[in-house]
């Protein structure tokens, strides 16, 4: 059978205490209308301690009523079982043990075996007080004959009401209990019926999905390779009309020098968004290579910064400061030196004037990779977002990218066992923050 959600479980329980307060108030009728024939009887016989506790007990009764009223039912619970208890004690006290009142202790064992709300060790804490009041009581007025000498044949009717209207109250509670288990049962049946039905549509919805990506993973694969074979034909050609330009001495050659670098440069960017879509659809599907090895973290990023260092137009450098004991990590390289890459080329991309820094920090078991620039940063509203395929931030319309790059690092990083986050403000700068496993 299916594993019933918190919310079903909650809306089950919240059925059986709508249950049980309805019983509550089906036996606090029949307790209201027992208190009013106790104070006619008491008012008959002229015994008017009983006359004022019965019409204290109903005072108290209604006033809880009215108070909690199907709010919270474990305190109009407990007072309702003081109120019992103390009933029986006041009518051994005056009539004697025989008043047969002890029958109502029936009552509230009964009300708590369907209360449902109760935890095991309250029942069974409420349970041993309630013994506690009885046995003592019981202690006291076993011998004792009552301070009122009522006739025996009274006594006789008296304990004869006691006992049919315990019974009534019992009868009424049970039927109520019995009524919310056959409606509690329905209503789980319906529920498990329901779940069933869901979980079927749910088991076709995901198939339907499931091959949905992978057409999609099929559909961008071919189509990105087969943009490749025009686009190198396209480059090859351009490269050589530049070559043909050269050796010769045509008037034109100026004027289509700087489109043949155009084209070039507008292929390789898309060749890049290519291969960067292709290895997004690899992680999403999961069958991206992955190959551990010892890495010497500190060389690898110093071999990156060269790189983009000579390549810098500006002439801006990025440097490095290491900090700690260097240690090396079981990492693929190939993965790790993308995601850094990426991260220094966005730190060059989006500053402009100080240098972007690199900062490397060994802990016991960690290291820390912060990438830090002074640059336009990012809208605080915009960070959550960031790590999404394809996210860009408004405040660099004006830049080129594809918002491809953040989301494969942060997938090679936890691919890795390590983590990403990114701490900016805006026209500050921005610090993005691995933390890899040593
Ligand atoms: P791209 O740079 O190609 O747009 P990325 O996935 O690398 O794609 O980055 C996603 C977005 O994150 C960028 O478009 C930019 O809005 C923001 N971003 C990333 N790095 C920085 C940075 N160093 N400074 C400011 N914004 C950044």
């Amino acid at each position: 059978m299916s594993k019933m959600s918190s919310i079903e479980k909650e809306k089950i329980n919240d059925h059986s205490i709508d249950r049980f307060s309805n019983s509550m108030v089906a036996a606090s009728t029949v307790t209201c209308l027992l208190h009013l024939s106790l104070i006619a009887f008491y008012l008959t016989y002229e015994v008017p301690e009983m006359v004022i506790y019965n019409i204290c007990g109903l005072s108290l009764f209604l006033v809880l009523r009215i108070l909690f009223k199907n709010k919270w039912i474990k305190i109009p619970f407990i007072l309702g079982s003081i109120d019992v208890i103390t009933g029986i004690i006041m009518a051994d006290y005056f009539i004697g043990w025989a008043s047969n009142f002890n029958i109502y202790l029936l009552l509230l064992p009964a009300s708590l075996l369907i209360y449902t709300g109760w935890k095991i060790w309250e029942i069974a804490l409420f349970f041993i007080a309630i013994l506690g009041i009885y046995l003592s009581s019981l202690e006291l007025l076993l011998d004792f004959p009552g301070v009122y000498d009522i006739d025996r044949q009274i006594l006789k009717y008296l304990s004869f009401a006691n006992s049919t209207t315990a019974v009534a109250i019992l009868i009424v509670i049970l039927r109520y209990f019995n009524a919310s288990i056959l409606k509690m049962q329905e209503h789980l049946e319906n529920k498990n019926k329901e779940l069933k039905n869901n979980t079927a549509l749910l088991d076709s919805s995901l198939k339907k999905e499931k091959h949905a990506s992978e057409m999609k993973s099929h559909f961008v694969s071919v189509t990105s390779h087969q943009f490749r074979t025009p686009l190198a034909i396209i480059q090859s050609n351009s490269q050589l009309i530049n070559m043909i330009l050269v050796k010769s001495d045509s008037p034109l050659k100026d004027k289509i020098e700087p489109s043949t670098l155009r084209i070039n440069k507008e292929i390789k960017r898309m060749t890049e968004l290519m291969d960067d879509v292709l290895l997004q659809g690899k992680i999403t599907s999961g069958t991206i290579e992955f190959e551990q090895s010892n890495v010497n973290i500190h060389d690898l990023i110093k071999k990156i910064v060269n790189q983009y260092n000579e390549l810098q137009e500006d002439k801006r450098t990025v440097t490095i400061e290491i900090t700690g004991q260097i240690k090396e990590l079981y990492v693929d390289i190939k993965m790790i030196q993308h995601a850094i890459s990426n991260l220094i080329s966005n730190a060059l991309k989006y500053s402009e004037k100080k240098n972007p820094e690199v900062i490397i920090e060994f802990a016991e078991n960690v290291v820390v990779i912060m990438v830090q620039d002074y640059g336009i940063g990012i809208p605080k509203t915009e960070i959550k977002n960031l790590f999404q395929p394809f996210y860009r931030a408004l405040n660099v319309q004006s830049i080129q990218g594809t918002g491809l790059g953040l989301s494969i690092a942060k997938d090679y990083i936890e691919l890795n066992g390590g983590t990403i986050e990114v701490e900016s403000e805006i026209n500050v700068g921005t610090q993005f923050i691995i933390t890899l496993p040593i």
